[in-house]
């Protein structure tokens, strides 16, 4: 079977969130379950210049109204399909911002024109890759179901794959005569949104089936809080719609080999990592001590609930306790984590900016990883927390509340605990499990069981890739 996954950005290449991470993964993953995956990402700069063996597949003298060709190659181990627009996507840095921060202006069409190809190569418009199914990841590919419904039939079926529902890609109705769409497909059963052209909701009214990245943010997405508008239409399509939680490449996070940290260990030989945490004080300007250390690596955003977070510092700091911050995102929430920094020097430290060997190192080395989100559609950070033995302290949302297990006193006697889960997300619940945390770590051989607890549970994609590719086999039986 061959399965096009077409995301706006895959790891190593280009990553700004989870999304790059299971794009990355699932190719090597699928390959295990006889799924032949390649994956169409758009040509940023960085793309192209990483790709190698590249050869021109398919060529258009004007998508959506500039010139652009298909190429396929291969680069960070993958094999893609490069969609080289240069007026779309030859810009430096993030894919989808521009160096001030706001959206490009034209993201519409870039990403219109990004599912316009992929909907022709699932068409068959590659005779060397013609896939049985396109695997749609969020609301930039979402006009790809929606192209493949309005053109001729084609065999491909589509899944669509929510992310997070908070990124919708809408767009004003005055694009709509640009998408090169039929006029019935300005209808709310075809792209029309709330006024406007809606990309996300475009892939989920035309997908064969809907997924998101876990059973319990599958379900949060179909009530009016979780749904962010989208709710209605996804309850109608709730027989389509199923979770199926993301792994992790075990080999990028594996705390016995991973370059990025300063001792290797095991489960078998947690009193290493205190060189880590020495190493991480290090780099956060923190007092080198033995207290304990809770991090964060998070985008800084009100989805995060880092404003929460902030304001549960002081009580964190008056407990003996040390926070190590990575993080980028809103000024205000980096503004405040900088002036906790200020008002506790050595024991609050904060590095602004996207950092992969920070970020492992603070996993290698913590305590515990602090992950007080609103909502949650999977978490990456708890399953690196959970392998490296840097114990979850969640909140009980989406893909959070699937995947920790809360040290409760019946879990702990059972000896199943993995982490700390607390609900509402507000100061005095999170306060609590801060509290919490603390008061176990005292207890070291309680401590030690809910770390190798974490570190031998399977966050591989072992099982997931298996539920992806028999979702595919029932689209194409
Ligand atoms: P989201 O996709 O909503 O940002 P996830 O937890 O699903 O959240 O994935 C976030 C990914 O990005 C994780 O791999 C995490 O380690 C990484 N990450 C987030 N912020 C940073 C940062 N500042 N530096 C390095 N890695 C980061």
């Amino acid at each position: 079977m061959r399965v096009l996954s077409v995301a706006s950005e895959v790891f190593p290449l280009v990553k700004t969130g989870g999304l790059a991470d299971v794009a990355g993964a699932l190719p090597a993953a699928l390959a295990g379950e006889g799924i032949a995956m390649r994956v169409m990402v758009p040509g940023y700069r960085d793309v192209l210049g990483a790709l190698s063996g590249a050869t021109e597949i398919h060529g258009y003298a004007s998508l959506l109204g500039t010139p652009a060709r298909l190429l396929a190659g291969t680069a960070g181990g993958l094999d893609l399909i490069v969609l080289d627009a240069p007026a779309l996507f030859d810009r430096p840095g993030n894919p989808y911002l521009t160096p001030d921060g706001a959206d490009w202006p034209d993201n519409w069409r870039r990403f219109a024109a990004f599912c316009r190809a992929a909907a022709d190569v699932g068409a068959g418009a590659v005779e060397s890759f013609v896939p049985d199914v396109v695997h749609c990841h969020d609301w930039q590919a979402g006009l790809v179901p929606a192209y493949l419904h309005y053109a001729e039939p084609t065999a491909a079926r589509s899944v669509m794959t929510i992310h997070n529902i908070a990124f919708q890609g809408r767009f004003p109705a005055s694009v709509f005569p640009h998408l090169g769409l039929p006029p019935q497909a300005w209808d709310v059963e075809g792209v029309e949104y709330y006024g406007g052209v809606g990309f996300l909701k475009a892939g989920l009214r035309h997908a064969g089936a809907i997924t998101t990245v876990s059973p319990t943010y599958a379900e949060e997405i179909c009530t009016q809080s979780g749904g962010m508008g989208l709710d209605g239409l996804l309850r109608q399509r709730s027989e389509v719609l199923s979770g199926i939680v993301n792994g992790i490449d075990t080999a990028v996070w594996d705390p016995a080999a991973d370059p990025n940290l300063a001792a290797n260990y095991t489960a078998a030989t947690l009193p290493r990592r205190a060189a880590n945490k020495r190493a991480i004080a290090e780099a956060f300007a923190l007092t080198p001590d033995d207290s304990f250390l809770f991090c964060v690596v998070s985008r800084l955003g009100w989805q995060k609930g880092m404003d929460i977070l902030g304001e549960c510092i002081d009580g964190l700091v008056a407990l003996g306790a040390r926070l190590a911050v990575l993080g980028s995102g809103e000024a205000a929430i980096e503004g405040m984590f900088r002036a906790a920094a200020a008002r506790y020097p050595g024991r609050v430290g904060i590095v602004t900016g996207y950092s992969e060997p920070l970020s492992h190192l603070l996993q290698g080395g913590s305590d515990s990883v602090l992950v007080p989100s609103r909502f949650e559609p999977c978490g990456l950070t708890q399953f690196y927390g959970l392998r490296y033995g840097c114990v979850p302290l969640v909140s009980r949302v989406g893909g959070l509340a699937d995947t920790v297990i809360d040290a409760n006193l019946a879990a702990l006697d059972r000896g199943v605990a993995t982490g700390f889960q607390f609900l509402p997300v507000e100061v005095p619940a999170l306060t609590r499990a801060i509290a919490r945390a603390i008061d176990l770590h005292r207890h070291a051989k309680a401590w030690k069981k809910l770390q190798q607890n974490g570190m031998k549970s399977d966050l591989s994609w072992g099982a997931s890739a298996r539920r992806y590719a028999d979702l595919y086999r029932s689209l194409v039986a």
